[in-house]
Parts: structure tokens; sequence; C-alpha cells
């Protein structure tokens, strides 16, 4: 049986993620914010910022919260602030953005990938110890898709060889491990604002996350030129400030971002039945964790003709990530390292997201799922 795209729900057809929907019922807030913002014209590290660093850091269950420029200006600042010098080792994952990689690159650090867990996508806790080194610096978990790392045995290790932990939590914003948040069990979490994470602005923005005071100051110090008072420079820093505008916005779509999660789960959770028959293999989540469903990523050898067939029926799907950091052009060019990465090879072959917003309808999840049973 083949599916007519004239079946669409609505005649429309399904994105991968859907911001126009999300629009509509914050619309009046969002935009009554911006005139006051323009108004004012106090654009920059306002009151909104500062509110937005509060409520986000509340909400992650830290002590403190940063807004920053981006995600990737997050890692790069982090990174700073824990200490990280050029020439040392930072342990993380090549299965991720190229944003982890670049950060570690910026401070002139030298990244040493370990493999990921087959199930998860995640790191493999138990690969990290024997990639230590006496210049290993850090580890980066990263939160893929909405799934926190296995924390307990990575902090284990850290603590007792001395090492920070910076969890890339660019995709888990409200993910919990163990009833922990995403950001709180490291010494310094990372989130991107990029508007199709699942708390986004309309713009570039990013956070850091801590429990640590001197981490604090520091990633407060370099996001601004190193500059703890008008023109007054203690530092080398950067120009990596959040923005009133994206502040704003975030601050509103924060208030929602529990029950579009709880939608994402619940669109997941749907997902997996109608699926549990069409030959894929469906995101596995640990238990011990809640995961905030960034991406609904499935996995089947015959991803390529897949593709194309869903495609060609109006859905919106992507890959995430086609390549590996350690086969990228851009750190070939940067180092000459070797890694043997056989589980991220294989998954990188095979994986394919398929739409996933808090927006989504029944329909269109049926419609999606009908589709990949029969291609
Ligand atoms: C999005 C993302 C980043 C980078 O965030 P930007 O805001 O785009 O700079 C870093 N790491 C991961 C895992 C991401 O998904």
């Amino acid at each position: 049986m083949s599916i007519d795209p004239k079946s669409l729900p609505g005649g429309k057809p399904v994105p991968l993620i859907d911001l126009k929907a999300q629009f509509q019922p914050i619309k009046e807030e969002v935009l009554k914010e911006f005139e006051s913002i323009f108004e004012s014209m106090y654009l920059f590290l306002g009151k909104n910022v500062q509110a937005l660093e509060k409520e986000f850091a509340e909400y992650c269950d830290c002590a403190h919260g940063i807004g920053v420029g981006s995600g990737t200006d997050a890692l790069h600042l982090a990174l700073l602030a824990c200490g990280v010098k050029p020439g040392d080792e930072v342990i993380t994952t090549a299965y991720t953005f190229i944003a982890t990689f670049e950060a570690i690159a910026y401070v002139g650090a030298i990244p040493v990938f370990v493999d990921i867990d087959p199930k998860t996508y995640l790191m493999d806790p138990s690969l990290v110890e024997r990639a230590i080194t006496p210049k290993t610096k850090a580890i980066i978990p990263v939160h893929i898709y909405g799934q926190m790392v296995d924390m307990d045995p990575i902090m284990d290790i850290a603590r007792k060889r001395g090492l920070k932990v910076i969890e890339d939590a660019c995709q888990a914003h409200g993910a919990t491990y163990k009833g922990r948040k995403a950001g709180s069990i490291g010494d310094a979490g990372c989130f991107s604002f990029y508007f199709s994470k699942n708390l986004g602005g309309y713009g570039e923005g990013g956070f850091v996350t801590t429990n640590d005071a001197e981490i604090n100051s520091n990633v407060r110090l370099l996001r601004d030129h190193g500059s703890p008072r008008k023109y007054e420079h203690d530092y080398i820093g950067f120009n990596a400030r959040l923005d009133e505008l994206q502040a704003a916005v975030l601050r509103i779509k924060l208030r929602s971002l529990d029950k579009w999660n709880q939608l994402r789960r619940a669109h997941a959770g749907r997902y997996n039945e109608l699926l549990a028959n069409a030959g894929v293999v469906t995101p596995f989540i640990d238990p011990r964790g809640e995961s905030v469903y960034h991406l609904y990523v499935i996995r089947t050898p015959q991803r390529e003709a897949l593709r194309e067939k869903l495609i060609g029926k109006q859905i919106g799907v992507a890959i995430h990530y086609p390549i590996g950091i350690h086969e990228q052009v851009a750190f070939r060019n940067y180092s000459k390292q070797q890694f043997s990465l056989p589980v991220t090879e294989s998954v990188c072959k095979e994986v394919l997201s398929l739409p996933m917003y808090p927006e989504l309808s029944a329909e269109q999840i049926e419609y999606v799922a009908a589709c990949v049973t029969n291609p």
C-alpha cells in the first residue's frame, strides 16, 4: 500500500519543525515586549537578560546563570572559565554538532573523541577513563537529542582525576537524569537558544549555568570584553552578549517549556507505538532519565531510500548527523589524530530525524508513521 500525498493532514506538508504554529499563542505578548524594548532602546544586558538569568538558572536548579551570544559562545567561554588552556586535552564525542569541537579548537585545546553507546547515541562512560592522559583537563558530555548522558560515572571519574565537566546541554533544556536537571551536574552547563532548540529565540542566544561562583564571574567578564565596569577592562574578553529582544522572547517561552517538553514526550510515545512494527529502530530512552526529545530519531539501514520517499511525501526529515566530527574536513585540517569510532560511524549512516515539535497534531503523527511503515 502506498500513501498519496493528497492524503496529507489538512492538505499541508508536515515540516521538521513549525515555528509559525508556536508563534501564534504567544504573538501578542511578544509584540508587546518588543514594543516596550524599542521604546526604551535598552538593547543589551538589561532587565530582560537579568530576569532571564535568574529564571533560567532557577529552572535548571543552578545557583548562577549567564546569558551569552550563542550556544557556541557558551561552550567557548565555559572552557576558558574552567581554565582549559592551549595543549590541554578535552574528552568528548564526535557524534555532535560541530560547535562542540569548535569551542575546544578556539581555546587551542586538543579534542579526544570517545565512542557512543549504540542504543542512546550518548557518550559511553566506560570508555572515558582509558582516554585520560596527563594532559586531560576537561570532559564535555553532550546530551544529544534531549537525553542526558549517564552522568554519575563521568562525575566520579572527573572528581577522582581532578577534571572539569562541561555539559553540552544545547539540545536538552529541561531534561533530567535521576531527577537532576541538565546543566546542574557538571561544573558548567551550556545551552543554545538557536531558533530550533526546545527553548529558542528569534535570533542568536546562549546560556551558561553553574553552581561555581568563580566560573560565574569569569563567564560574566568574558562575555562582555572582560569589563567589570563600563570602559574598564581586566581581561581580553569577547563580544558574546545576549540581547534584550532574545531574552524577552525566551522569558515568555520559558513559561511554556515544561508543557511543550511534555507534548514532545507524548508525541514520541505515539510514534513509538505506531512504529513498533515498521522495521526501524525507535529511540531508546534510559529509564533513569527523562528526554525532552529535541529530535525524534529513528535508525534503519535503508536510511537513504526512506529519506527520499518521505521527502516525496512532503515530510520534513533531516540527518543529525551524517558525518562524525573526526571525519569532517574541518577536523582533518585541524588535526592529524586518528580515531576509531565504529559505533559513531555506523550510526551516522543510519539515522533519520522525523518531524518533532509540540504543535504536531495526532493526524500528522499518524501520517508520518504510516509513510515510514509503507514508504
Ligand atoms: C546547537 C548546538 C550547539 C551550538 O549552539 P549555537 O547556539 O548554534 O551556537 C552546540 N552543541 C550542540 C549539541 C548543539 O545542538
